[in-house]
């Protein structure tokens, strides 16, 4: 029998070990003893869409990794598990998130 080329999915194998990795490292928000992360908040952070540039800085230092980012949207807060620490606006070049009271 002669050799036989089986084409191989480099980029998308690299990708999963990627993942794979990411999720070895990396904790998930999840409840704590006293349920959501979110209920603690005190303040909470809201994205201008305005001023926001999309450069993912926020998502990147988010310290509950609460931040989904992509190039081409505006970050989205899961707001069940942010805490309302404040780093994400404290981080954004362009002042794109205001901490605001909670409930108002
Ligand atoms: S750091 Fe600020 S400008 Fe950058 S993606 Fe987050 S909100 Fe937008
Ligand atoms: S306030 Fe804190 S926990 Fe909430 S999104 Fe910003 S950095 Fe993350």
């Amino acid at each position: 029998m002669g050799m036989r080329y089986v084409p191989s999915d480099l980029e998308g194998e690299a990708n999963k070990d990627l993942e794979d990795l990411r999720n070895k490292l990396l904790s998930r928000p999840s409840p704590g003893a006293s349920g959501p992360t979110g209920s603690w908040r005190l303040f909470r952070p809201e994205v201008s869409a305005a001023k926001c540039v999309k450069c993912g800085i926020c998502w990147l230092y988010c310290p509950e990794d609460v931040i989904a980012w992509t190039q081409r949207e505006l970050p989205r807060i899961d707001y069940t598990y942010c805490k309302g620490c404040g780093v994400c606006a404290s981080v954004c070049p362009t002042k794109a998130i205001e901490m605001v009271v909670e409930g108002e």
